[in-house]
């Protein structure tokens, strides 16, 4: 309640949403890379509230919609297995894998558990001793620590027959592969708020130099996200590539240093393939050799297959700011939130289903 007064009081939006069009003079596309934030865009229409010469690009920021096809077709394999429990976050149950998805291997009798925390897919383990017990760990750095904290809280209660499927991603690189794609044209970024209170600002400091692109940190609320918009513009208009921490309530300029140890603790930097951008070198996180009896791919010896070209989702086109969802001659027709052709019109962090839902 109080958070809705002071960041969604209409009179401080209106103010804001002034103040951007007072200091825009050029034209700008700014990207944010965080699915909560697109849906917030949409949810508050925000995209209204800006002049016309700035772009709002809708980034790759939604975990459930980067998973890579290979990936979920991992997942699907395991969840066929007779001795397998699988447990997922909700998001992922229709997200479709090269032919089914993990609602479908449900219904055909695989077993097949959705939990709201890692730490309770422990639980699970430790309540089936028979049974392998692979919890399918995908998120960003926000959701990282709490996947390692839940490899040392097994080794803790000595669970064995508990393992981890991992899909997780680093922001930064996907930054570096954008700007120097042709393709996209970038100005200025949005730096996810929950991101950053793990980072810290260092790293976004080095990148915002090295690339010439202004990036504000920015949170949730509409006036968060105008606010981070009006710096970010202001950087743009003084050409000035630093970072600007919007989002002061939440993130400092360390981070969360205990969360990033812990994460360094279990967890190598790897190339890792990105659905819809391809594979980006040093982007994503896997489990140490040293706990690899936690790592489901070599538990299990899970081959990975490579899908060259989604045949109908070009949702890698509009994370990279080529095309809008409803350009996309599947949306709203074939498809749709109840029957998705891809990740982004599945997850609640999906750009298509951000679109659907409040656009339409
Ligand atoms: S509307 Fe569907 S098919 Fe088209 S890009 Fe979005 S998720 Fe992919």
């Amino acid at each position: 309640m109080k958070y809705d007064k002071v960041f969604r009081n209409p009179d401080k939006v209106r103010q804001l949403s002034m103040a951007i069009n007072r200091v825009c003079k050029h034209s700008w596309h700014i990207m944010e890379i965080c699915g909560g934030q697109t849906h917030a865009l949409a949810k508050y229409k925000i995209e209204e509230l800006l002049p016309d010469k700035i772009r709002m690009i809708h980034g790759p920021g939604c975990p459930v919609c980067v998973t890579p096809v290979g990936i979920i077709d991992m997942a699907l394999s395991l969840a066929r297995r007779e001795n397998v429990i699988l447990v997922s976050f909700g998001d992922m149950m229709r997200v479709p894998g090269s032919k089914d998805d993990l609602l479908t291997v449900r219904a055909e009798g695989g077993d097949i558990r959705m939990v709201y925390s890692p730490l309770d897919a422990l639980t699970i383990a430790q309540n089936n001793p028979n049974k392998e017990v692979v919890f399918f760990a995908i998120g960003f750095e926000t959701t990282a620590p709490i996947h390692a904290l839940t490899i040392e809280e097994s080794y803790r209660r000595k669970i064995t027959n508990f393992s981890l499927l991992t899909s997780l991603f680093l922001v930064p690189p996907a930054i570096y592969s954008l700007m120097r794609d042709k393709d996209c044209q970038l100005d200025g970024i949005l730096a996810a708020g929950h991101v950053c209170s793990i980072t810290g600002i260092e790293e976004y400091k080095n990148l915002a130099l090295s690339l010439k692109v202004p990036v504000a940190i920015t949170g949730f609320e509409p006036f968060d996200l105008l606010y981070g918009i009006y710096k970010c513009v202001l950087l743009l208009e003084n050409k000035q590539y630093i970072v600007e921490n919007a989002y002061s309530r939440a993130v400092t300029f360390e981070g969360n240093v205990k969360a990033r140890q812990l994460m360094r603790k279990y967890f190598s930097l790897t190339n890792v393939e990105w659905r819809g951008l391809g594979t980006l070198p040093l982007s994503g996180l896997c489990i140490r050799d040293k706990y690899e009896q936690y790592d489901a791919i070599k538990r299990f010896q899970l081959k990975t297959s490579h899908v060259k070209k989604e045949r109908f989702c070009v949702s890698g086109e509009i994370m990279k700011g080529k095309m809008l969802p409803d350009t996309c001659i599947h949306f709203g027709k074939r498809c749709t939130p109840e029957h998705p052709l891809g990740a982004a019109m599945v997850s609640s962090e999906g750009v298509c289903s951000a679109f659907y839902r409040y656009k339409v």
